[in-house]
């Protein structure tokens, strides 16, 4: 029977002492766990980052991909074995600023995919320079003045690309973390899950009192769950165009509430069809045997000779 401690391997973790990165880890490992996910069935993506080592920490297939390039090397490997559980993991500097571009059409195409970003508004590996979610005005220990530009919104970004499962979490609250991974798995379709994560080395404003509201007059947190207030994201009708609009502007509209209160949860949730189900349209044989199972050596492909001759 599979354990937790399956999901572990024994490479030496090398992040610095009460990283949020570690909340992460465990959330991931947590849910394919309770997923019931068999690790051979499982690959993690990353790019380059402190986050980028996390598939070194998770016994499954993985794969330490280049600065921004988890998310095309995720989706090659998506679209040869349909069957996997594909993951990428990325940082917010190496996803939403290197890989913006992949960002972007990845969730256009509604891969059947989850994103799962460590979100620390810092470039932590390169000592803490400010990435692009930094707010305008901010400095963090190892800037030498403030951001001068506006951070990105990347709820807002991902909703408005295109992904189908948009949430946002806490590295610190593993267990709303791994509910939220567990589902983002479970969605067909392109899902991001942003994920608010203290980088206690270099960012000395976001951290763990700060989202507990340690500074605020009423010492309350900041950080709050979406459906406490009776939020709903998931669209009910994917053909009310109507819905769809209004479910989107909803999201987007709270994505933006930062300061004495930041919203966590799921923003927004639509079925709708996957990139695989596209293909299948075009290329029947996708949908009944994944391409890496496929006899591709002895094809016929005289038609295609004679079609372009
Ligand atoms: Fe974590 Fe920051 Fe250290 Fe990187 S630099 S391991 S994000 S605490």
């Amino acid at each position: 029977m599979l354990e937790l401690k399956d999901f572990r391997t024994k490479v030496h973790n090398d992040w610095c002492p009460g990283c949020g990165d570690f909340g992460i880890l465990n959330a991931i490992q947590m849910a394919l766990f309770e997923l019931k996910l068999e690790p051979h069935n499982v690959a993690i993506f990353s790019g380059i980052g402190c986050s980028g080592k996390t598939p070194h920490f998770v016994n499954t297939y993985g794969f330490h991909t280049l600065h921004g390039r988890a998310l095309p090397i995720a989706t090659g490997a998506k679209l040869a074995n349909r069957d996997l559980t594909v993951v990428a993991v990325g940082g917010d500097g190496d996803g939403y600023g290197i890989g913006a571009g992949h960002f972007l059409h990845a969730g256009r195409r509604n891969l059947d995919f989850t994103y799962v970003v460590h979100d620390n508004q810092v470039y932590g590996l390169t000592k803490g320079q400010s990435s692009p979610t930094l707010p305008k005005g901010e400095r963090t220990k190892s800037m030498p003045a403030p951001a001068i530009v506006e951070g990105i919104n990347p709820i807002a970004t991902a909703i408005s690309s295109g992904y189908t499962f948009v949430a946002r979490s806490y590295a610190l609250d593993v267990r709303h973390l791994k509910e939220i991974l567990k589902a983002a798995i479970l969605h067909k379709g392109s899902a991001l899950v942003d994920v608010l994560q203290t980088c206690p080395t270099y960012n000395d404003i976001n951290t763990k009192e700060w989202y507990a509201g340690a500074d605020l007059p009423s010492k309350s947190p900041r950080l709050y769950k979406l459906e406490e207030k009776g939020y709903d994201g998931v669209v009910k009708d994917p053909n009310n165009s109507g819905e769809v609009t209004e479910k989107k502007i909803q999201a987007i509209v709270n994505s933006f509430e930062w300061g004495d209160k930041i919203p966590i949860g799921v923003f927004y949730k639509i079925e709708e069809p996957t990139f695989e189900e596209m293909i299948e349209t075009r290329m029947p044989t996708y949908k009944t045997t994944t391409l890496v199972k496929q006899d591709v050596l002895n094809r016929n492909v005289d038609p295609l000779f004679q079609y372009l001759t």
